[in-house]
């Protein structure tokens, strides 16, 4: 249903709006600009996230001074996290969320346009890498809740 030249480019990425996102009633901007980018969506679900997923999805992060509180942020609400499928889109997401730190990412992007100073409440997850956003998923997803579809725009949005 993808065309070969877009099939190697193919990716997946866990994107996940973050409690203050979510208290901050963003979700619907955020997911309206991946879906205006071309996107697809293939996974979504709202959850409170358990203490153990957290440390697991930042476990390269364990040794930083700041990772207690990042646990307690990301614990102060519902998140909710999707699975965006498309041409490049692990990179391209990291472009569209913008710099860790919010005071430092550019205006357009998710965390320069809806964020201010304090780098942990950044509003939104995405993965950092191919590998990185194969790993997050499985943590976060089982297999059924992802959904495999075509959609009706795909001769557009791909090559051939
Ligand atoms: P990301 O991939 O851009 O989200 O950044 P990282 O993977 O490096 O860090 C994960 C999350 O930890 C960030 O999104 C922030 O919420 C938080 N974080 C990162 N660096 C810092 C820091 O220096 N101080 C604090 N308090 N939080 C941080
Ligand atoms: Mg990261």
């Amino acid at each position: 249903s993808v065309c070969l030249h877009c099939l190697t480019l193919w990716e997946r990425t866990l994107i996940a709006v973050k409690p203050d996102g979510v208290h901050r009633r963003l979700v619907g901007q955020i997911i309206q600009r991946f879906e205006q980018r071309g996107f697809k969506l293939v996974g979504l679900k709202m959850l409170k996230v358990p203490e153990d997923l957290l440390t697991q999805h930042y476990c390269q992060l364990r040794s930083k001074p700041f990772f207690p509180r990042l646990l307690e942020y990301m614990s102060s609400g519902p998140v909710v996290a999707m699975v965006w499928e498309g041409h490049k889109v692990v990179q391209a997401s990291r472009v569209m969320v913008g710099h860790t730190n919010p005071a430092e990412a550019q205006a357009g992007t998710v965390r320069g346009d809806f964020s201010v100073l304090i780098i942990y409440r950044n509003v939104v997850h995405a993965s950092d890498s191919l590998e990185g956003a194969q790993r997050e998923i499985q943590l976060w997803f089982t297999g059924k809740e992802l959904v495999n579809w075509d959609c009706c725009d795909q001769s557009f949005t791909c090559e051939l």
